[in-house]
């Protein structure tokens, strides 16, 4: 799966090297540069020319609106000022979008300690600050993953760093001064982890011009697996800013739980842990008929039905009519309480459980062996952190993940992310608010559970056909 996400980041400037003649023929500056902007960072097809001037629902809006939204601007789906001004400034040449993000197996390294070179040297600084630039973008992820690196000056490195200019030999040609500053690669082998650096650009280490130190430190994030994030406090976030100089630089908690997502937490003592979710005063034990009773997760197991909640679950099955209370960890001492998320993949006889980034996979009362494993290796993007609810349906054999106001569809015999993902829960859902607790598939219905309620959803109608309390399953 690995070299399917590759392909379809290396197709991108590929697909969209040369559309503009065509596109314009009078060309506006402010239309050229927006569609140019959109061709090569947000995918916006050559097809989709001359569209600048239809109104609202037009693919150019679309595509001005998803760039507005990930910059964190104004969603206008206009070229208004604030907006240009943005496409002006300089940036990393990495695509923003790319469906890459949806394949599952982000690709990482297999090993802890990577090797590096720097292949040669811009000449607007001293080697010595080259070298020392680099290794400081190196320790800021060093610092919080149990990643090490060690440089060699001859031979193939894992992260090969070089400085070109224009074609250089693959398919992101840099673009002279300003706009595209660099670039780099995911991991993998050859070319994969490479990082290039635009030497048209006036490399600092400064607050003038660019600095190659923050410009590296974002760039190596690409070398070690994470992609672009829409969080502007991220080092990850695709626009360039001088922000603070490389003594008082620190990476963002974003950053932080994006690298952990893929490499977890640096072992020793004085690692920088993402810190867990507040402690919060150890609940009461819940009760089944409280009416204000809401749902941590809900799934179905061999036939039975599981309500978490806490630290406890509620059981019920066909052949005993009132439900048992259990402790979690009566029957799975190594699972967590306060669970997300919870479904049970009929096609491998197994409940997989989620909790803050991680999941695992349950088969009766036994936790399989190499879990938990991180949500990202399903093929979520590394700005989700957490899923609100998920569900398998078994007539189509898809699993749906619902995170915030949208949904992920996942297939369960291929093992991927289905195209086209996320979508707003209100597009496919209609009468279905978003943040959902639970969700369980029974009788040809969702149940979706959002706080004390409880709405009954009809896929074929494709409405919700009846509001209940939440715990109506409960004989209350
Ligand atoms: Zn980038
Ligand atoms: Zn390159």
């Amino acid at each position: 799966m690995e070299s399917l996400a590759i392909l379809v980041l290396l197709c991108l400037p590929i697909c969209s090297a040369y559309p503009l003649h065509e596109a314009v023929p009078q060309s506006h500056p402010t239309m050229d540069l927006a569609q140019q902007y959109l061709e090569k960072y947000y995918d916006f097809r050559k097809n989709e020319k001359q569209i600048f001037k239809r109104k609202d629902s037009s693919p150019v809006v679309q595509k001005i609106q998803e760039m507005q939204k990930f910059l964190g601007l104004e969603m206008t789906g206009k070229l208004d000022s604030n907006t240009v001004e943005l496409m002006h400034k300089p940036r990393c040449g990495v695509p923003d979008v790319g469906g890459f993000s949806t394949f599952p197996g982000s690709p990482k390294w297999r090993k802890n300690h990577i090797t590096y070179r720097i292949v040669n040297y811009t000449l607007d600084l001293p080697r010595e600050s080259v070298d020392s630039a680099i290794k400081k973008a190196l320790k800021v992820w060093e610092d919080v993953t149990p990643l090490t690196f060690s440089r060699i000056s001859e031979g193939e490195a894992d992260i090969m760093i070089s400085f070109a200019v224009g074609e250089h030999g693959d398919f992101y040609p840099f673009d002279g001064p300003g706009q595209s500053l660099a670039h780099a690669y995911p991991p993998g082998p050859g070319f994969y982890g490479d990082v290039h650096f635009d030497d048209d650009e006036k490399w600092t280490l400064q607050p003038s011009g660019t600095n190659l130190f923050l410009v590296a430190a974002h760039e190596l994030g690409h070398s070690l697996g994470l992609f672009h994030s829409d969080n502007k406090e991220s080092l990850m976030y695709p626009v360039y800013k001088f922000s603070t100089s490389p003594a008082h630089f620190h990476l963002s908690q974003d950053d932080i739980e994006g690298i952990q997502s893929l490499y977890g937490a640096r072992p020793s003592s004085d690692a920088i842990v993402v810190p867990v979710a507040p402690v919060s005063p150890r609940p009461e034990t819940p009760a089944r008929c409280d009416p204000a009773l809401s749902f941590d997760a809900v799934s179905t197991l061999r036939g039975e039905f599981l309500f978490f909640k806490g630290r406890y679950f509620w059981r019920k099955s066909h052949w005993n009519p009132e439900p048992e209370f259990h402790l979690i960890s009566a029957f799975w001492p190594s699972l967590p309480s306060d669970l997300d998320a919870a479904y049970e993949a009929l096609n491998k006889d197994s409940v997989l459980v989620f909790k803050g980034s991680q999941f695992w996979a349950v088969r009766g009362n036994e936790v399989q062996a190499g879990y938990p494993k991180g949500i990202h290796t399903l093929g979520f993007p590394p700005t989700v952190t957490k899923i609100d609810a998920a569900v398998f349906d078994k007539e189509k054999k898809k699993t749906y993940f619902f995170v915030g106001d949208k949904y992920w569809r996942f297939d369960e015999t291929r093992h991927l992310m289905d195209k086209g993902f996320p979508r707003l829960i209100t597009d496919d859902f209609p009468g279905i608010e978003p943040q959902v607790d639970a969700v369980l598939h029974a009788f040809g219905f969702f149940y979706f559970f959002r706080g004390s309620s409880q709405f009954e959803f009809d896929p074929n109608a494709r409405s919700v056909t009846h509001t209940l309390k939440s715990n109506s399953w409960l004989l209350c």
